[in-house]
């Protein structure tokens, strides 16, 4: 029944959320010389993303991706295989030149999330991270060349791994947002 592939962190279940998780080391794909970059601290609204940007495992339809301050990232070994995948976009992908992890993305522009940095959990080499709660950008998947046919088969499987589907970002963040832009504008007392 679960034909699709979403993500193995999503397809295999969830590992347990650990209420004490403090951080990890982010580790690419390389076997020798990895990147290595530290994460003070848990990470924040884990989702899965069907957008075209994000760094996906291969054969998977989403990447699972999630937020931390940029003052919490720390590049700790090998960073000079980084570049920033480019350097136009809001979230400057920062990728290993020899494997293509994506190992953080800071937003350094004025932005609602200028000052966070998204990051890629399954390269903790630690478990015990906050797991996906919802899907976004799931429309998207199909700008990478996933069959429209199969879109009802993919959002229901969303659903039943507990990750509710959105086309755009959750509500929640979709407020942050939209409340970010009414106080920048005057709309809302800052
Ligand atoms: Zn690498
Ligand atoms: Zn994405």
């Amino acid at each position: 029944m679960s034909s699709i592939a979403i993500h193995p962190a999503v397809d295999s279940g969830f590992r347990a959320t650990d209420a004490a998780f403090t951080g990890g080391t982010l580790v690419c794909k390389c076997a020798s010389n990895p990147v290595k970059v530290r994460i003070k601290g848990d990470i924040a609204h884990n989702h899965a993303c069907g957008c075209t940007k994000c760094w996906k495992p291969e054969g998977a339809a989403f990447s699972v991706v999630a937020v931390a301050p940029t003052e919490s990232v720390e590049v700790l070994e090998n960073g000079n295989k980084l570049a920033v995948v480019d350097p136009a976009a809001l979230i400057q992908r920062h990728a290993c030149k020899e494997c293509g992890v994506h190992m953080y993305g800071p937003v350094e522009r004025e932005h609602p999330f200028q000052g966070l940095s998204f990051v890629h959990p399954e390269r903790f080499q630690e478990s015990g991270w906050a797991k996906p709660t919802f899907a976004a950008f799931v429309s998207s998947i199909i700008e990478s060349g996933f069959d429209p046919a199969k879109m009802d088969a993919v959002r229901g499987q969303l659903k039943a791994s507990g990750l509710e589907p959105y086309d755009c970002l959750s509500p929640g963040l979709m407020d942050y947002i939209a409340t970010w832009t009414a106080k920048k504008s005057g709309a809302l007392a800052a």
